[in-house]
């Protein structure tokens, strides 16, 4: 991704693709010191930007740092930076980090920088494809309690484990992985939230160890406006045996359904093609 044309916004002004490089000494290398958003633009249009850059500000102050922009400034750049790279449907990345000026964990007086990127990012699969269903492992790491990171942050430190999750999980031939949480119960993906279908309701896990994901809420509304009941719980393991329907939420993932986790299996019924549907029509603005 590094060696490429295009446009990067950085620290406040927009910057050759290939010439957007950080010091070898940043803060955010050595100790994950960063925080970051991905959102989605379909149509020239960013889905919920002003939700993702509250999100992005909301972090950066979890982990005690300020950044030097406005949420508008921000906001102009992500959409600013698809006109000036010609792109309609894309991925935004902003991302925020610590600098190099003090090399140690502590980092006070540490310049906060910032960036945004996009790059195009068409419907990947078919919705005939997506429909089969993805294949979920069960992850051996298990997200932490609230006491032991700050979950609620969308922070880069947070994902040394869901990288190693997915890897693994491919490595085995398998899409993506679940993990549960520090109590052993279901928690999410490795970059998206879950739901799940019984007997016409939703169960989705209680957010209160990871990410109450932006989609995660619009897939919610979407649901309450079909009559759907959604109930948030503690969701174990063995409950997997009687549900239904499964499916991902994430700015990146959509909704999309899954036939697989470990060794349960569901169907890709008809609650989760009607959400998969209502949310690309949301997306879209056609509805
Ligand atoms: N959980 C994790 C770990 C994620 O990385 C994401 C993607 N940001 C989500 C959940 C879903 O969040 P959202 O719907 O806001 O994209």
């Amino acid at each position: 991704y590094d060696d490429r044309d295009g446009w990067i916004w950085m620290d406040g002004e927009y910057r050759p693709w290939r010439d957007c490089t950080a010091h070898v000494l940043t803060h955010a290398l050595h100790y994950g010191g960063a925080v970051f958003e991905g959102q989605r633009a379909y149509n020239g249009k960013i889905f919920k930007l002003k939700e993702h850059t509250e999100r992005l500000f909301k972090s950066a102050e979890m982990l005690g740092y300020k950044i030097p922009y406005t949420q508008d400034q921000i906001n102009d750049a992500c959409m600013e930076l698809l006109d000036k790279n010609n792109l309609v449907d894309a991925y935004c990345r902003p991302v925020v980090w610590r600098g190099s000026e003090m090399m140690g964990v502590a980092a006070q007086n540490n310049t906060i920088h910032a960036a945004i990127a996009v790059w195009e990012w068409p419907s990947y699969f078919s919705p005939e494809a997506r429909m089969k269903g993805l294949r979920l492992d069960i992850s051996k790491w298990r997200r932490p309690a609230a006491d032991t990171a700050p979950v609620h942050a969308k922070a880069s430190g947070l994902y040394m484990i869901c990288t190693m999750s997915k890897h693994a999980a491919e490595a085995k031939g398998f899409d993506d992985a679940l993990m549960y949480d520090y109590r052993g119960q279901v928690a999410e993906a490795t970059g998206a939230n879950i739901f799940f279908v019984k007997d016409g309701d939703l169960h989705t896990p209680t957010p209160d160890c990871f990410l109450n994901g932006i989609t995660r809420q619009t897939v919610i509304e979407l649901a309450k406006k079909r009559q759907i009941k959604v109930i948030e719980r503690a969701i174990m393991p063995e409950e997997m045996e009687g549900f239904e329907q499964a499916f991902l939420t994430g700015s990146a993932a959509e909704v999309t359904p899954l036939s697989e986790i470990g060794p349960y299996n569901f169907e890709v019924g008809d609650i989760t093609k009607a959400l998969m549907l209502d949310y690309d029509a949301l997306v879209k603005g056609e509805a």
